[in-house]
């Protein structure tokens, strides 16, 4: 059952709900999940630390 790597939130409706979940496979093979409000944090993390000027 994929469990939210920053909230802890368990993913426990199924498939449908986990389609909005995103997942990463981290080198070491394991995967680490984010609920749809996490991703939406995380994302946000990640344009913020794209230089100015790229994309
Ligand atoms: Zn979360």
């Amino acid at each position: 059952m994929p469990t939210c790597h920053h909230c802890h939130t368990i993913c426990e409706n199924g498939t449908a709900a986990t389609l909005t979940w995103v997942h990463e496979r981290e080198p070491d093979g394991q995967v680490r999940w984010l609920c749809p409000d996490c991703t939406r944090r995380h994302l946000r993390d990640i344009e913020a630390r794209l230089p100015a000027g790229r994309q």
